[in-house]
Parts: C-alpha cells; structure tokens; sequence
C-alpha cells in the first residue's frame, strides 16, 4: 500500500507510520486542491450581548470537508497549512465568503452585524496582505466596519514596524481588531498600549473551568478591568455554564461567545439567529453539543 508524494515520489509503508504521520502527509497533499474542489465551509458562531440576550456579532470559523477523513475542525489543518503556504490562500478565500455571505443577508433583509474574521500572523504579515483584505469588501461592497480581523499576541511580535502600520491602515478604514486567545500567547502588556486594538477576547482555557480553578478567575478578573480601563472591548470564549455566564455578567464581561448561547452553525442557521436578534441562553450539556 502506497501513496504518491510531490515531484520524488516515495513509497510510504502503512506499517512503518503512524496513523496520525499518514493523516499528516495525506493532509497537507490534499490541502493544495482543496479549495478549488470547494472542500471548505464556514461556520458562524454568535457573538452576544448578555446584558440583552442580543446577537451583536457573529465569528466565522473554517471547516475541511475531507472526501477520505470527513469533517475536519481547523485545529487538525491550520498548523499544516501554515508550513505548506497555503495560509493565505485559505484565510483569503474565508474573507471573500463571509463578504459574499454578508451580502447575501443584506439582500435577504437581515439587519446586519459585524463578522469576525479569524487571520493567521503568516497572512497578516504577507507584501499583499492590505490588497488582498479590502479587495473582496470592495467586490461586494461590504462597508469596513462590518469586518473585524481577530490576530493573536502572536501576530504581533514578528515585525513590530509592518504590523503597526497594517493596524494604523485597518482602523483608518473602520475595521475592528480583537485580539484572540488572549492571555495564552507570547503577549506583552506592552503591546496593549502600542497597537490601537478594540477588543480583547479572553481564551476559552480560562473560562472553561473558571469556577474550578481560583487562578483562572483571577486572571478574568484582571483582563476585564485591565479592558475597561484601557477603554477596549472583552469577549469571553468558551461560555457553557450558566454560573460562569452570570459570573462574566456580574463583573460586566461585554461579550460572551460560547455553547451556552450557540454552537458554530451553518450560514442559513445565522442567518435565523440574525433575523431573530434576541438569543437566550441555554445550557445543552456543554462540550457534547453538535453542530448544525
Ligand atoms: P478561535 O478563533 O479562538 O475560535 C474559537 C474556538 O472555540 C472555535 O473552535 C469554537 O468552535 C470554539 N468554541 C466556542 N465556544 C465554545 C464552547 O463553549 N466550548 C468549546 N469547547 N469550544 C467552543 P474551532 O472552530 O475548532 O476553531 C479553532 C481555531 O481555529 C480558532 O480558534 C482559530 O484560531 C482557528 N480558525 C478557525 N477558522 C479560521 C480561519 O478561517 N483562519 C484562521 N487563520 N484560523 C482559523
Ligand atoms: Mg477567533
Ligand atoms: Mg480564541
Ligand atoms: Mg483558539
């Protein structure tokens, strides 16, 4: 049993590898037709307002529809895009399908809200990278604001000068900038000050068990005063449990984005939650919940 691989091929015995080594190399194989097989869906998960219950943002979120190994979650194909350069391809097309999609709503009727856009620091950081942001918004005329680009701490340390600038030109346009995961990357507070970002969004390993852990409820703690006294934004990630919500809630926590109010569903589902506006929370046995 063999595969193929790239200009030398090369035989690949089963019984040598790993599964996970075969999955790896059959991947990143794939992964260069992938798009044009239009193997990739979006998700979109609600973003709410727990003060109203109210939908006010929504994060698109990639998914691979394998023909072999069936849907796979980015966590199994991003580190292996970014080491192949299919990165910005695949952050690329995700921009002009949340365009395309938003559009579609506004044509639909569907009061609009801002969508997220996750953007790796290899496709924030490419020559091109400004050209290539604006110029499906520009297609289907999606005004700025209605995209924010969520980078993490990561992103931000490569190079200092073009990473600024990128920022400063965003902004100007009227994009909004989160930064994701925060508090689990190569962060410095330092960067808080230097680059104008509007929301910070606390990582789902804080909050998943906040009410366990009393270092994990401090840190929230400190990253949602730090936020508002800094004037930004604060989204947590990872919300399933009524107390935790009501825990966020209490301590003015904006944003919660989590199970609790929806799972990632597909395009036709938010837009129902789009059109509908108010979103209740609902505890649905956490991490058990499927997608739809
Ligand atoms: P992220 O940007 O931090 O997105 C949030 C992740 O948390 C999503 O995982 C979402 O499904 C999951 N999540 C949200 N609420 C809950 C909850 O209550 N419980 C649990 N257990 N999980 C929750 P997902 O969709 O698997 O995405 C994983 C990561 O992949 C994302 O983390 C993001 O870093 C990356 N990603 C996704 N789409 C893209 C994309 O288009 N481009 C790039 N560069 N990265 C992407
Ligand atoms: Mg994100
Ligand atoms: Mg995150
Ligand atoms: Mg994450």
């Amino acid at each position: 049993y063999a595969i193929e691989s790239g200009v030398n091929s090369y035989m690949i015995h089963t019984e040598d590898i790993s599964l996970d080594t075969y999955k790896r190399i059959s991947l990143d194989r794939d992964l260069f037709k992938a798009i044009n097989e239009k193997q990739f869906e979006l998700k979109f998960q609600p973003i709410v307002d727990p003060e109203r219950n109210m939908v006010s943002g929504a994060e698109a979120l990639i998914r691979w529809n394998h023909p072999d190994w069936g849907l796979l979650s980015p966590d199994e194909f991003l580190k292996i895009a970014e080491n192949n350069g299919l990165i910005s391809d695949i952050d690329n097309w995700v921009l002009e399908e949340v365009c395309r999609n938003i559009d579609l709503w506004r044509r639909q009727k569907v009061p609009l809200v801002p969508v997220a856009v996750n953007r790796s620091a290899k496709s924030f950081l490419q020559y091109d990278t400004l050209e290539k942001m604006f110029a499906p918004m520009r297609t289907y005329n999606i005004d700025p604001s209605f995209i924010h680009f969520e980078l993490t701490e990561s992103s931000l340390v490569e190079n200092y000068d073009r990473v600024a600038e990128v920022i400063e030109h965003l902004k100007e346009k009227g994009c909004q900038i989160s930064l994701d995961d925060f508090g689990t990357g190569f962060s410095s507070l330092f960067h808080l000050k230097e680059f104008p970002v509007n929301t910070l969004k606390i990582d789902r390993t804080f909050i998943g068990s906040l009410l366990e852990e009393p270092e994990n409820m401090a840190i929230t703690n400190a990253i949602i005063q730090m936020a508002k006294d800094l004037n930004l934004k604060v989204t947590a990630e990872g919300v399933e449990e009524p107390h935790t919500l009501r825990w966020l809630q209490e301590r003015g926590c904006d944003y919660i984005q989590g199970y609790i109010y929806s799972k990632p569903v597909s395009v036709e589902n938010m837009r129902k939650m789009f059109a509908k506006r108010i979103l209740k929370p609902v505890y649905a046995g956490g991490s058990q919940a499927v997608e739809n």
